[in-house]
């Protein structure tokens, strides 16, 4: 894009002083972050901010627990600073304000209290857990790094792969990870240009998609502005100023919000009217896909009924008799809900003066969902707890999935990459011919939907039929498209190689290459032959990696290895490896030495 010709334009604009330089990363932003900080409001006390925040959601949170971890907290940080030289006990603090703004529960609050105690200082895994209960405990080693001393260049994916694990036994290891990761964006200032544009991308590529399919919007907003800052700072600021220099705008809203809330009440449908400004980000992602050098950002309104369902199709009719609608821009969320349980219609209409406006409508429920996504059930327990069984399983359907294929990864990075190619994807729909919907990859294949429905029924699928016709087994399907799988649950069934050059899942290839694995190994056609050295070497790894796996960890540093083999009496790690094998040494033993021989060394790496 031509920045210094968008550059030019804003600054024709806007007649106050133009952001330029270090300005650009002050600006609006820091003054919102420095507002986040309850630390100049409360010089009495610092925790108050939160606690008020929490009890505002939660009436009956246990106060005298998160004043007992943030003095833990702030005991276990003290004479640490952050890069910005403020304290460390800082950053814990408002990633629990964060927490606290979203309404999640006080164990979330007080784990996000001690998230970096173990990984940052002395304080030890089983102190935490005599002090706060195994629950905190959890949460607290669940966004724990790996040390990269010990896990080499492996430490990233091998602490993701963690993370999920974690996250599939207690879903808030991920919302603790993403505030953790939000305040880390908004104090980036203070580190180098390099860590800061490395950070903001490996937000963008993992955390921010994984919130998108928890559907926390809340978080998600704010996560994508703060990488808009990192990487595009100019674009920013010009966005920023836009927004604030629309005279017009208030105006234009007022009315618009006047009319329709006067047309609804005619109509009888009682709903309430707001304005629902587009996040940055998103202003900026429209604009550049536009190939506009200006922000393209369309007044947009929210219409929250209060009702049922069909009370938003009757919303509708009423938008659409009182501005004429933008051909092509209506979207119906609500019978074909996004994979993060999205739900609303979207519509565009040419309202007063002819301006193009935005409209969404939905039901209370709707709007708390779109809002908080998975969050709602610490939010709002009694709200989950009316939702149906299918409801709730199908809120971490995608994490279920995610969790399958991870445990027949054959290593951590395999498992980063396919993790990263189901969450950059897009996605497409389709239905079995029982019903069922199922969101795959787009450009997946019958044999992808299959694999997707069980691994049996991946590996005996012989024909798929489309809309009641067969089809190739490595057609492309289309987004709404009713498939029907046949499939052979014979002795003799098994994937076809040829598969392997069409899949797009994730769960496909890795299922398909094990089996082939598997039929290597048992005939003997594997790379080392079956009673080699080598051999056995492959196998005591394998079983090895099988142990470590179970305790959801995996060896990133063969250095490790090969300092246990020597405390252990063996020559080389080769030696353990056999002995392994030949079960002179259980796998478990090994697999528990090298873990503790890891957790006993301090680590020092913030920020996550
Ligand atoms: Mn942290």
């Amino acid at each position: 894009m031509d920045l210094t010709a968008g550059a030019g334009s804003a600054a024709q604009r806007v007649s106050a002083p133009a952001a330029v330089g270090p300005a650009i990363h002050e600006g609006r932003f820091g003054r919102r972050l420095r507002s986040l900080l309850p630390w100049p409001n409360q010089p009495g006390d610092p925790v108050g901010g939160l606690l008020r925040a929490h009890r505002q959601q939660h009436p009956r949170g246990n106060v005298a627990l998160l004043r007992k971890g943030y003095l833990v907290a702030d005991r276990m940080h003290h004479g640490q600073l952050r890069k910005s030289g403020e304290p460390y006990i800082t950053h814990p603090l408002a990633v629990a304000r964060i927490l606290a703004d979203l309404g999640m529960d006080t164990t979330t609050l007080v784990a996000a209290l001690l998230h970096d105690t173990v990984e940052d200082t002395s304080y030890t895994l089983e102190e935490l857990t005599a002090a706060f209960g195994g629950e905190v405990a959890l949460l607290v080693d669940g966004v724990t790094k790996f040390d990269k001393v010990y896990f080499g260049a492996n430490a990233e994916a091998e602490t993701i792969r963690k993370m999920l694990v974690r996250a599939g036994k207690d879903i808030r290891v991920l919302v603790i990870k993403m505030a953790d990761r939000l305040h880390n964006m908004q104090t980036l200032a203070a580190r180098s240009p390099a860590s800061r544009a490395r950070i903001a991308r490996a937000t963008s590529e993992v955390l921010v998609p994984l919130c998108d399919r928890l559907g926390i919007q809340a978080l998600k907003r704010q996560l994508e502005d703060a990488v808009l800052w990192t990487l595009e700072p100019e674009w920013y600021a010009r966005i920023d100023e836009h927004r604030h220099n629309q005279r017009d705008r208030a105006g234009f809203l007022s009315a618009v919000i006047g009319t329709l809330q006067s047309e609804l009440n005619r109509a009888k449908i009682t709903a309430t009217v707001t304005d629902r400004p587009r996040h940055y980000y998103s202003i900026w992602k429209d604009s550049v896909a536009a190939g506009h050098d200006d922000p393209h950002d369309l007044p947009r309104v929210v219409i929250v009924v209060d009702g049922r369902q069909t009370d938003c199709y009757a919303a509708l009719g009423t938008v659409h008799t009182t501005w004429r609608p933008v051909p092509g821009r209506f979207k119906d969320f609500i019978a074909s809900p996004k994979n993060n349980l999205y739900r609303s219609l979207h519509t565009t209409v040419l309202g007063p003066g002819d301006q193009p406006l935005e409209v969404l409508i939905r039901t209370e429920p709707m709007h708390k969902t779109a809002e908080y996504g998975i969050v709602v059930n610490f939010r709002d327990p009694e709200y989950t707890a009316r939702l149906s069984r299918q409801a709730r399983e199908e809120q971490v359907a995608w994490l279920k999935r995610v969790l399958d294929w991870q445990s027949v990864a054959e290593d951590a990075t395999s498992f980063l990459d396919a993790l990263r190619c189901d969450l950059t994807e897009g996605q497409v729909q389709v239905f079995t011919t029982d019903g069922r919907r199922i969101q795959l990859p787009s450009g997946s294949t019958p044999v992808d939907l299959a694999y997707a429905l069980s691994t049996e029924t991946g590996h005996g699928c012989v024909g798929a039929k489309r809309d009641g016709r067969l089809v190739p087994l490595g057609t492309p399907l289309a987004d709404g498209e009713v498939v029907e799988i046949i499939s052979e649950n014979r002795l003799d069934s098994g994937p076809s190689r040829e598969w392997l050059s069409f899949v797009r899942t994730p769960a496909a290839q890795l299922q398909i290459n094990l089996w082939f694995q598997q039929v290597a190994g048992e005939t003997g056609g594997g790379a080392a032959g079956p009673d080699t050295v080598a051999h056995r070497v492959q196998l005591g790894m394998a079983a090895l990696s099988l142990a470590l796996r179970h305790r959801d960890r995996g060896l990133g540093d063969d250095r490790l290895l090969l300092s246990l083999a020597g405390e252990l009496g063996y020559p080389d790690q080769e030696a353990l490896l056999v002995a392994v094998a030949e079960d002179r040494i259980p796998a478990g033993d090994v697999a528990d030495r090298l873990i503790s021989s890891v957790d006993r060394s301090p680590v020092d790496e913030p920020p996550g």
